[in-house]
């Protein structure tokens, strides 16, 4: 039994335009083939929208932003079992040779919902069904938008190879940077994470996480050698070469952040440290299967540490208010989630 589509058949959606984002009212056509119309409950916010927002990387125009999503099935094939749903954004062909080896994260025909394919910043959205995990019952909805970055840091976590006694340095402490602290916390002897704001710092600690001003990482890599590194600044950042110079010799250093243009490192350092540089992008599979489906099973275990990092929520309607709640870490921010239901 499928819920009842909300407000009739027309439907609010953000769009990005030329030189900003604005809603606009759409009627909601007939669902494609192999597709299920979501009633979305919320949708985050991520690094990469507001890298899109300030025009750092450029936005499709027209295209419908939001791929931090859960929803409620409001239409769809027979038989889809009536839950809370999170959507992975990542869409593969399916028949590329990297498909083939179920390596579909590096499928060069992919899109995302939410980059390519309409997104989460809407009322509905029209998801393939495979890009559909049901969440556990004690998961609320609110909590659960947080599986897509909880995926990208499982990723991370999952390249970095981590030992019971290994020590993490964390660079950046925005909603990615903690998750993947949280996840580091529970398979490596300490995690320090370098953190900018007093919410931050709160909630690292809250995490059983080192907080580090950016005058303490040095000592404290001098001090620990980090066999770790990850690094989810990104932007325009010198992350890069902070986090070669920051690890031990023969480490490994996690890139997540998504950087805007070319940035430097001591290519010397790295190849006299022996440091492997590893890109982690999204999420793919292990021999468990999807790691996004890995995240949302974690989620019953983490929900209590996870709610605290949303921080803020916003109408459809406050979209504008939303974006820049999120980019002004003054604000308290750290996780910023729209939620749709509460534009009535
Ligand atoms: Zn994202
Ligand atoms: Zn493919």
């Amino acid at each position: 039994m499928l819920c009842e589509p909300p407000g009739g058949s027309l439907m609010q959606q953000a769009r990005w335009t030329a030189d900003g984002i604005e809603l606009v009212d759409v009627a909601a056509g007939p669902l494609p083939e192999g597709r299920v119309r979501l009633k979305v409950l919320a949708n985050g916010i991520c690094g990469t929208d507001l890298h899109l927002y300030r025009r750092e990387l450029p936005p499709l125009e027209g295209s419908v932003p939001g791929h931090e999503i859960v929803g409620v099935p409001i239409d769809g094939p027979a038989g889809l079992t009536e839950s809370l749903y999170a959507v992975e954004p990542r869409v593969w062909c399916g028949e590329c040779d990297f498909c083939g080896a179920g390596d579909h994260h590096l499928c060069p025909n992919g899109t995302v919902i939410g980059i390519q394919d309409a997104g989460g910043l809407a009322e509905w959205v029209d998801v393939p069904r495979p890009s559909l995990h049901p969440v556990d019952a004690d998961v609320s909805p609110l909590v659960a938008s947080l599986a897509e970055p909880l995926a990208v840091s499982l990723r991370a976590v999952h390249l970095t190879r981590l030992e019971a006694d290994s020590r993490v340095l964390v660079l950046g402490s925005g909603s990615i940077g903690l998750l993947a602290g949280l996840l580091a916390r529970d398979r490596a002897a300490r995690v320090a994470i370098t953190a900018r704001y007093p919410q931050q710092v709160e909630a690292a600690r809250r995490l059983g996480l080192e907080p580090l001003g950016e005058s303490e990482v040095e000592a404290w890599s001098g001090e620990f050698g980090p066999d770790v590194v990850i690094e989810t600044v990104g932007g325009f950042a010198n992350t890069l070469a902070e986090a070669v110079q920051f690890c031990r010799p023969g480490g490994r250093v996690v890139v997540l952040g998504v950087f805007v243009g070319e940035r430097t490192l001591n290519a010397l350092v790295l190849m006299a440290k022996e440091i492997r540089l590893i890109g982690s992008n999204m999420y793919g599979s292990t021999r468990r299967g999807s790691e996004f489906r890995a995240a949302v099973d974690l989620m019953p275990r983490y929900r209590a540490e996870l709610e605290p990092l949303q921080t803020h929520q916003f109408r459809l309607s406050a979209l504008n208010d939303a974006f820049k709640c999120a980019l002004d870490k003054r604000s308290g921010s750290i996780k910023v989630t729209v939620i749709p239901d509460a534009a009535a």
